[in-house]
């Protein structure tokens, strides 16, 4: 099972998330027969927004949208305070790997766009916010997105390591955070420690990345830890969510559906479940319309 850990510093200075998300990002793969470069971008979505759930409270909803221009589309993926993320990317087929060494490819083919945030409270309006892809990566943009939108000094690293068939081996992430009361000389502790931290995914490729992110992140300084939940991939789709959106069509929609297709199929975007609806399912919504 998946887990997300927060932690905070002895000294009050600094929080850390640190994440395992593989069994998140291997059943996205799954349900969405992603291919390497698709995987990836995907993946370190769905991440990103776990990092940003992981943020709110009580009933808040957070969508990530990826809006790139390039081969991959957009990413789009919601996640809520209880570990559970959704999600899915427009082209699931962009497999692009570097000949000589075989690195999978994601900035280029996610190209230049937005990294939009919204945040649903439960309240009237939603709370849009917007930053520009900064190299597509995702892990940057998310980086650049913290520092603009939250005025907090952030850092952060994730990734999806793949196996030589191209699934999901590993994937996780971190994200530490410098708190209001931090001192100068405390903040350039941790910034030269954030630098030196090995690449994120080498610190993944340990056998328990998450131990490895703690060491690597804090180094000897002491922290504790607050708490640990549950992470997973789950779409709260059903077919009487897809009906309820089959009756807002006016009549007539539903009835040349009914005589043209013998039916409906509706497929969900997030998680590829397939609704069927039949003749007589048609033909019971239009009665309730009349
Ligand atoms: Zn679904």
């Amino acid at each position: 099972m998946d887990k997300i850990i927060k932690t905070i510093s002895n000294s009050g200075s600094f929080r850390a998330f640190v994440l395992d998300s593989t069994e998140t990002v291997k059943t996205a793969q799954e349900k969405h027969q992603t291919l390497a470069s698709s995987t990836v971008a995907l993946g370190r979505t769905l991440i990103a927004n776990q990092i940003l759930a992981a943020n709110e409270k009580g009933k808040t909803k957070v969508t990530v949208k990826v809006l790139g221009s390039s081969s991959l589309g957009a990413i789009i993926s919601v996640a809520d305070t209880k570990g559970t993320v959704k999600g899915y990317v427009q082209n699931r087929g962009v497999d692009i790997k570097k000949t000589a060494t075989g690195e999978v490819l994601v900035g280029p083919f996610v190209g230049n766009g937005e990294f939009l945030v919204i945040t649903d409270y439960g309240m009237r309006n939603p709370y849009h916010s917007m930053t520009p892809l900064i190299t597509g990566e995702i892990g940057e943009d998310l980086a650049y997105y913290l520092t603009e939108s939250q005025q907090t000094p952030s850092a952060v690293g994730l990734n999806v390591l793949l196996d030589e068939h191209d699934k999901v081996k590993t994937a996780g992430g971190f994200l530490v955070q410098v708190l209001p009361d931090a001192k100068e000389a405390e903040i350039a502790r941790f910034e030269k420690r954030i630098q030196e931290m090995p690449a994120i995914s080498t610190l993944l490729s340990s056998e328990d990345h998450i131990e490895a992110l703690l060491a690597a992140i804090y180094g000897d300084e002491p922290y504790k830890r607050l708490s640990e939940e549950e992470l997973s991939f789950s779409c709260d789709c059903s077919k009487e969510r897809f009906q309820n959106a089959l009756n807002t069509l006016p009549k007539s929609e539903l009835e040349a559906m009914k005589e043209e297709d013998k039916g409906a199929e509706i497929i969900c975007q997030f998680c590829q479940t397939d609704y069927q609806f039949t003749e007589q399912d048609l033909e019971d919504l239009i009665r309730d319309k009349s």
